[in-house]
């Protein structure tokens, strides 16, 4: 019973079934290993102990009373840009440090429907803008796997939290890796779904067109079952999806046998890190071993990706976060004086110095005279970069490629370097332009024992077609078993 807190979400729960470990247990042992392990690794901005008590107790009456679900009583950790009735929500900034929301994100008021426990919220980069962790207000999270690194981000915190077996499972969000890069980092399974399958509606706006929300979790079988629950139609968001929902469950352990696997040529490139290149090469050879085709393919637009998502991005967020001006919630900075001027020093002091670089970036990009040749140009750019993946998934089933270029590099070492720091979401970025959904798998260490990630990437709405093939690399590599010393 003592390695509770390192089960996957469906071994804890099938425990739970056979009668041999309540959720209240399972709570208890996350609050105790929270407590104990927690500071060193800053995975949690907020851990509510007592709604988590209480749920767990709830959990309990509805298994006794017959119910059965794959997350009843299922403790999870949730990012803090998820809208969680009653329950701080920060985003990671000084700007939202007081916000209670008054209602539950769609995904959040899914998982209490199936019974799951919320633990609390985890720490990111302020506002998903990062990809270190180190732009939060609260502090950077930290690798668990060696606590000099970054964990990655902005879903840092979940990555941490379950990586560390600080939760059972995670909810993040993805605008351009954020979930993929800190999964990779961590060495856990990490799914940004297709743009549109799970409803943004109280996922704290960063880019609209490029969020989405998906598990981060121990196994590929729990990434499954957490998709199952979180997707679906949303009347409360507009660009929500109403195509039915995937089976992700069924198909999992088929095997890659008869699948065409494409492998792109602009993924591989120079300055990469030669053992993260050696590992992902490895991991396909095993598809290869196991009766798949692998196909060297090209996505000639690759390169414009960056440049083309740091105009994107932040012209929305430009937008999205005009509406922080300490009038109605969050931060107001008490001390000025009049209208405008409260506005002016409530935003100095509230948002740190990345979101405000990319407040300035994307309201140049938008303004009068330059739109066109940014904003406008950068629309086209992402067209091309979708066509890219729509003409290859024509000839293949999914895409490999290695999720980041590098393992966790250490704290502190890019935060001067904005450039470098954007470079670390190279090869993640392209899918949210296009919208199409991916994974990320361990698949093998470096000679220094950081975690490197698979990334599998699939044509709109093939999530079961990821799954599988990640499940495929997970079965025969199955390091997700491996766990980080972090308890001395
Ligand atoms: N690291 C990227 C950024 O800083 C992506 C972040 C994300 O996916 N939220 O914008």
């Amino acid at each position: 019973m003592n390695d509770i807190c390192s089960w996957t979400i469906h071994e804890l729960v099938a425990a739970m079934e056979k009668g041999q470990v309540t959720s209240k247990e399972a709570v208890e042992a996350y609050l105790g290993r929270i407590a104990k392990v927690g500071p060193k690794l800053n995975a949690y901005i907020t851990v509510d102990e007592e709604g988590a008590r209480k749920a767990a107790v709830e959990a309990d009456k509805r298994r006794a009373a017959g119910e059965a679900t794959p997350l009843l009583g299922a403790p999870l950790a949730i990012k803090d840009l998820l809208a969680t009735e009653g329950l701080r929500t920060t985003c990671g900034s000084k700007i939202l440090d007081n916000f209670v929301p008054p209602y539950d994100s769609f995904a959040v008021a899914r998982l209490k429907q199936a019974g799951a426990v919320i633990l609390g919220k985890t720490n990111m980069d302020e506002f998903a803008m990062g990809s270190s962790n180190e732009t939060s207000h609260y502090g950077p999270a930290r690798n668990p796997w060696n606590t000099s690194k970054i964990p990655g981000g902005s879903s840092g915190g979940s990555a941490v939290a379950v990586a560390a077996d600080l939760c059972a499972g995670a909810l993040g969000s993805d605008t351009g890796g954020s979930i993929r890069q800190p999964a990779s980092l961590c060495g856990i399974v990490g799914l940004k779904p297709t743009y549109g399958r799970v409803s943004r509606f109280g996922l704290v706006a960063f880019a609209s067109s490029l969020d989405q929300i998906g598990p981060m979790t121990k196994d590929i079988r729990d990434a499954a079952i957490l998709t199952s629950v979180i997707s679906g139609h949303d009347p409360m968001d507009s660009t929500c999806s109403s195509e039915p929902l995937g089976d992700y469950l069924s198909g999992l352990e088929d095997g890659v046998e008869g699948m065409v696997v494409g492998v792109p040529d602009e993924y591989f490139i120079e300055g990469m890190d030669p053992e993260v290149e050696q590992k992902v090469r490895e991991a396909i050879n095993i598809l290869e071993q196991k009766g798949a085709t692998v196909r060297r393919i090209s996505l000639p637009h690759t390169k414009y990706a960056v440049p083309t998502y740091y105009v994107i991005a932040p012209a929305e967020a430009s937008s999205n976060l005009a509406r922080y001006d300490g009038v109605k919630y969050g931060y107001r900075d008490m001390e000025a004086e009049g209208l405008s001027s409260m506005y002016c020093s409530t935003r100095n002091k509230g948002f740190g110095s990345e979101v405000k670089r990319r407040i300035m970036l994307g309201t140049y990009a938008l303004s009068a005279g330059y739109y066109d040749a940014y904003y406008l140009k950068a629309l086209k750019a992402r067209t091309l970069i979708k066509r890219d993946f729509q003409e290859a998934f024509k000839d293949v089933s999914v895409i490999v490629a290695p999720t980041a270029p590098a393992a966790a590099f250490g704290l502190g070492e890019r935060v001067d370097d904005p450039l470098k720091m954007y470079l670390s979401d190279i090869f993640t970025i392209s899918a949210n332009l296009a919208g199409i959904p991916g994974v990320s798998v361990p698949c093998g260490f470096t000679t220094g024992g950081e975690p490197v990630g698979l990334q599998i990437l699939g044509s709109y709405f093939q999530e079961a077609s990821t799954l599988r093939v990640a499940r495929a690399v997970e079965r025969e590599i199955g390091i997700t078993t491996v766990k980080p010393r972090v308890d001395n």
